[in-house]
């Protein structure tokens, strides 16, 4: 039976509880707001399956492949404008729904909350456009997943890297009919700082939320909005570097503990294909980018190929340099450096108001400042 001896080895990815026969997995928040399992040992037999398919301790099988890097753009602008980067996620959406396959992606419930969800139409998977910062519960989507795919429907599932390594070790064997795309990401943050976040906008705004935008490219894509829409009219509007609640996100203050030692990167997941912004694009490709939003995609496998070709006349693109794209943006082969001030801050969020916590230990010193600034122009004169 799995056992969980520091947070850091449970990445919350749901795979033991979607795996366990006696249905006697539970997963429980814990003081963070972070799940974590909980297991019934009167009701366990000890099958070890919980252990086999946890995505910390285990890796997929996956057939050896050279992996290609795109630079991608939707060459449709309202979709791609609608998304965090080039808009590639919707296309893979339209081609898998036009076969009548089915959709497994992210998106908000009716209290906000964060939720993998599945669809089976194209306006039904408007709903995975976007980002959206905080950490998704998987639930039983894995099983449902399973049931398409014993079903011989096509399915197409998208999670952030430990989600997909979690579910192709949950399914224990390779499915022709799966295409599974993970989402590069440097770390998910706490869902109850962001209920508390959210609380905190609900009361500013005397109103209920209708939309949030993390990710929104009023200011372009590389200055992004967090932008919220309340149901009385009014309109939240501040740029990822004001945005509080991002902040903290962006200096990784309140990651899951996993993420600070992510064990599904560096290509682990057995994905087909990896979706990530080109950061850096700008400086490889300038006459690509527009400021709209480039993706970079890596085809991973043969399966991942042929899907990429079956979208391509959809999209600008052009094949890129993987080793640069992975200097843009390390967090495709590594976790996040640990935030020292991150246990501090978890003693702290309940007792005070969160707004006010975040500030506190998102606070520039000037010292830190300057050495931002030379930082930033050593990078300048590096590139
Ligand atoms: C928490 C998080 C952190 C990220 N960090 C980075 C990063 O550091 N570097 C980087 O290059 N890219 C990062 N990304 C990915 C990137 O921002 C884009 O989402 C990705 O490139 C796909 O963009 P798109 O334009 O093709 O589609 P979009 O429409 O923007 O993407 C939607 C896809 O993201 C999925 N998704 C949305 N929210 C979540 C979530 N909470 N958990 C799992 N899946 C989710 C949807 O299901 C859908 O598959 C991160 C994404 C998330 C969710
Ligand atoms: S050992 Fe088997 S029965 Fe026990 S919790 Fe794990 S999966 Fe469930
Ligand atoms: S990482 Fe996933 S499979 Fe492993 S213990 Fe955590 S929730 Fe279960
Ligand atoms: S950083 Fe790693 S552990 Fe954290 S959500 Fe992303 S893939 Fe999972």
């Amino acid at each position: 039976m799995i056992n969980i001896l520091k947070k850091q080895e449970c990445s919350g990815c749901y795979a033991c509880t979607n795996i366990c026969p006696k249905e006697c997995i539970r997963m429980k928040s814990d003081n963070e707001g972070f799940w974590y399992p909980d297991i019934d040992k009167d009701t366990c037999i000890n099958c070890e399956l919980c252990e086999k398919v946890c995505p910390v301790i285990n890796n997929p099988n996956k057939a050896e492949n050279k992996i290609n890097a795109y630079a991608c753009k939707n060459k449709d602008n309202k979709s791609r404008n609608a998304s965090s980067s080039g808009g590639v996620f919707s296309l893979l959406c339209d081609y898998v729904i036009s076969k009548n396959g089915v959709v497994f992606g992210v998106a908000f419930d009716e209290n906000f909350n964060v939720k993998h969800m599945h669809a089976e139409t194209l306006e039904e998977c408007e709903k995975f456009k976007g980002s959206k910062y905080i950490q998704s519960k998987i639930g039983s989507t894995y099983k449902q997943a399973k049931e398409f795919l014993d079903n011989k429907r096509i399915v197409l599932f998208s999670g952030t890297q430990c989600q997909i390594k979690g579910l192709n070790l949950y399914l224990r064997k390779s499915y022709d009919n799966l295409i599974s795309i993970d989402i590069v990401c440097h770390g998910v943050p706490s869902p109850k700082v962001f209920r508390m976040y959210k609380e905190i906008l609900v009361e500013k705004y005397k109103s209920d939320i209708k939309e949030v935008r993390f990710r929104d490219k009023v200011n372009g894509w590389k200055e992004f909005s967090c932008i919220a829409e309340f149901k009385n009219g009014k309109m939240y509007s501040k740029s990822a570097k004001e945005d509080i609640y991002m902040k903290g996100f962006l200096k990784d203050l309140y990651l899951r503990p996993s993420c600070y030692e992510c064990k599904a990167k560096n290509f682990l997941s057995a994905s087909d294909i990896s979706l990530a912004d080109y950061w850096g694009v700008e400086n490889i490709h300038p006459e690509f980018d527009d400021d709209k939003g480039t993706s970079l995609v890596l085809v991973n496998s043969r399966k991942g190929e042929v899907m990429f070709r079956k979208i391509s006349s959809s999209m600008d693109i052009i094949k890129t340099n993987l080793d640069y794209a992975i200097s843009c943006n390390p967090c495709i082969v590594g976790p996040v450096k640990y935030n020292p001030k991150r246990e501090q801050f978890f003693s702290e969020y309940n007792k005070k108001n969160i707004e006010k916590t975040i500030q506190k230990y998102t606070k520039v010193t000037p010292i830190q400042k300057i050495k931002g600034k030379i930082f930033g122009i050593l990078r300048y004169i590096n590139k």
